[in-house]
């Protein structure tokens, strides 16, 4: 087909695509790996600035998957489940009409070309013949040389371009390469880091666009796709600035309008290293599985780099989204710290009602067996929906809740008797503190916190004993452990009889000792 005619007709659908005024922002992974911090980072970010915008404001998820070497369906499928589990939706997609794409580029291959070769036509971007051994003895010849120069020798570009085409036509492989204006200099404006200038001639020379085999490279499909989807913004991270210059001079080689860029601070362990597995979790998996909240995750991730409200730490996507300015990213390298992101997992996690907790705490309680063979009865289903209010405030993962409450599901193993002393008590003292303590143990079951604080309280001073060292042995003995969950509401959900028999059965333990 004559590149010309198809050359006019994309041209004719761009302009009615780019709505005029409106934010249209992207996120254009390469499913090449798992998705991690920096790129949910990237993704977070352009889609809270489209939902910024408000109905003029548009996020577009792209799979860049033109690097078919390193391509792998799994890293799609993941890509598509870290969007769902975060909430993230993108808003438009090449199928009219149903539940729309995203854009995938291994799906327009041909498209690519097309332009490529409109390039070509224009003189913009010329035929280069040479044998992928050429290339490789040009730069083995270099480096021998120290030379310093690196790519490619702009051998073919002198060719004449009739013979070229015809040589083409008669089916001599090619590539496409890019034509890079000489003497030049190229400037473009990033939002975050300002005026940046290259001299063309320090470019990586005439690269290629169209590869052999009729590929695109990722930088032909990269701008092709941001022009032809009316990215207005491009936000991505900072290692991606090398390649601007080459982008802003395709952009001007194609007659076309670049987008605004915006190059996002790199995110950093707490050594001032790029974040990678030495400092802990990196892809959003390995996050998921340790129990992270995509609450948590998302509200942590959206503070890497950007400001919202002055003293405010929790936000949510919806908040997020409304208070998202692009003016408010940081020049400055994000520090991803652990620690703070287990805070945001533990107030996440005080936010959830009863039965959402006991939904995400479930899976791991079935996983450890706390409800003995067969998994929960209703009652057990009961108790352990009300048992949430026990630890919600003592989690950070939900993951670390069944321990804490395997107790109210089976009477926990005898502690060593040390356990049950209170400080300075023996055997002896301790049996006659339990002792005491035994016929409260019905009554305070049926009582809530503050009544059973006020009787157990008034029952210490009658007897004179200090409350704590009335506690510290029924505690031990209600729940197996010195360190527990509260125990007015473990005798509550316990009920008179099941506690009592714990208290029967640490007496007669101790009395064995005696
Ligand atoms: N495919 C590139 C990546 O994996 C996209 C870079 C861009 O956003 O332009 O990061
Ligand atoms: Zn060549």
């Amino acid at each position: 087909m004559p590149a010309r005619v198809l050359w006019d007709i994309v041209h004719i659908m761009d302009s009615t695509e780019k709505a005029a005024g409106n934010v249209r922002a992207r996120y254009a992974p390469s499913p090449t790996g798992l998705q991690h911090i920096g790129g949910i980072r990237t993704a977070l970010f352009n889609y809270l600035f489209a939902r910024s915008q408000g109905p003029g404001g548009k996020f577009l998820l792209r799979l860049e998957d033109t690097d078919r070497t390193r391509f792998d369906e799994r890293y799609v499928k993941n890509l598509y489940e870290t969007f769902d589990w975060l909430g993230f939706r993108w808003d438009e997609g090449p199928d009219i009409g149903g539940p729309a794409g995203p854009y995938i580029q291994s799906e327009r291959f041909d498209l690519y070309k097309k332009y490529a070769l409109g390039l070509v036509e224009q003189g913009r971007a010329y035929y280069c013949f040479c044998s992928p051994q050429r290339i490789e003895e040009i730069r083995k010849q270099r480096e021998e040389a120290h030379s310093g120069e690196s790519g490619y020798d702009r051998h073919c570009r002198t060719i004449d371009s009739v013979e070229a085409g015809e040589r083409a036509a008669s089916g001599e492989s090619y590539a496409i390469r890019l034509k890079i204006p000489l003497g030049e200099t190229t400037r473009f404006h990033d939002r975050i880091l300002g005026d940046i200038e290259w001299k063309n001639d320090d470019v990586n020379p005439d690269p290629v666009l169209l590869k052999s085999d009729g590929f695109p490279t990722y930088h032909l499909a990269n701008v092709v796709d941001d022009h032809l989807m009316g990215i207005t913004h491009v936000m991505r991270a900072q290692e991606w600035i090398p390649s601007t210059p080459l982008h802003v001079i395709m952009y001007r080689s194609f007659g076309w309008e670049a987008p605004e860029f915006c190059h996002l601070p790199m995110v950093m362990g707490q050594d001032g290293k790029k974040l990678s597995k030495r400092h802990g979790a990196t892809s959003i998996d390995e996050f998921r599985k340790q129990g992270y909240l995509r609450e948590a995750l998302v509200n942590y991730i959206a503070l890497l780099g950007c400001s919202y409200e002055e003293g405010k730490d929790l936000y949510t996507l919806e908040e997020l989204a409304r208070l998202f300015r692009m003016d408010k990213l940081n020049k400055a390298p994000a520090v991803f710290d652990y620690k703070k992101l287990e805070w945001y997992n533990g107030q996440y996690i005080r936010m959830k009602s009863d039965g959402e907790l006991a939904g995400l705490i479930m899976p791991y309680a079935l996983e450890a067996g706390i409800f003995g063979k067969g998994g929960p009865d209703e009652d057990q289903k009961k108790i352990f929906t009300a048992s949430m209010a026990l630890v919600r405030e003592r989690l950070v993962f939900p993951g670390e809740a069944p321990a804490k409450l395997a107790y109210l599901f089976a009477e926990p193993p005898l502690p060593p008797l040390e356990e049950f002393f209170p400080k300075k008590a023996d055997t002896g003292a301790t049996v006659a503190l339990l002792e005491k303590a035994l016929p409260l143990v019905s009554k305070m079951a049926l009582m809530d916190d503050g009544d059973a604080e006020q009787y157990i309280k008034a029952a210490a001073e009658k007897e004179g004993v200090r409350l704590g060292d009335l506690m510290m042995p029924l505690r031990v003995a209600i729940t197996g452990a010195r360190v527990s969950p509260p125990l007015f509401g473990s005798l509550r959900l316990l009920g008179p009889d099941v506690s009592e028999k714990r208290v029967n059965r640490a007496i007669a333990a101790l009395k064995g000792a005696l």
